[in-house]
């Protein structure tokens, strides 16, 4: 089972994926984490992405998908993926897509926790004092909330054609999004 997790900056995607990912031994791919990594370490990927993470922006998607490849092409997580934070655009997506087809993989269900901007400003000055990410203000969360709906909601659309596309109310506690989550999971 391969599962993708979407929702705007704040939504919980990390929180429910490290649940999905302990329930059902799953491998989390996270982007995200993946490159704030990179520029901890001070890698050459590190330096050269910094700068446009701290301003919001999306890297660049030609850095993204080698990282997907390489982690993709690893037989130990087959059928075994919740990516959160990827595919974030089209070209993404059909990257992600002709990767799995080689492997005779495909995406199972796709999430959308969905979250309202206020909530989201309020999750996010809640972060910055505990994860202390260069990302987190209320001016960037904006413009990542922004970049999301503009280059991340088409891609929603496309899973939406192909059915696999499941709503969840990402306004309730993390436990009843747990739950829902998991009665999703279990019917499949
Ligand atoms: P996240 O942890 O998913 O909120 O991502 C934090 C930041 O990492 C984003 O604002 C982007 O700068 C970068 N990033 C994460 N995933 C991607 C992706 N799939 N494509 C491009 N940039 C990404």
């Amino acid at each position: 089972m391969n599962l993708i997790i979407f929702g705007p900056p704040g939504a919980g995607k990390g929180t429910q994926s490290d649940f999905i990912v302990k329930k059902y031994n799953l491998f989390q791919v996270s982007t995200g984490k993946i490159l704030r990594e990179e520029i901890k370490n001070q890698t050459k990927i590190g330096q050269e992405i910094s700068l446009l993470m701290s301003s919001g922006s999306l890297v660049e998607d030609k850095i993204v998908n080698n990282l997907i490849e390489d982690i993709v092409s690893d037989k130990k997580y087959e059928n075994r993926f919740i990516f959160d934070g990827y595919p974030r655009n089209l070209d993404q997506a059909n990257f992600l897509n002709d990767l799995l087809i080689k492997d005779n993989q495909k995406i199972d269900i796709v999430f959308k926790l969905s979250v309202n901007l206020e909530t989201i400003k309020k999750r996010i000055s809640e972060r910055k004092t505990i994860e202390k990410r260069s990302d987190d203000n209320e001016e960037i969360a904006i413009k990542r909330y922004n970049t999301y709906e503009k280059s991340t909601e088409p891609v929603i659309e496309y899973y939406k054609k192909l059915n696999l596309l499941k709503v969840i109310d990402g306004e309730r506690s993390i436990s009843q999004i747990n739950k829902e989550i998991s009665d999703i999971i279990d019917l499949i």
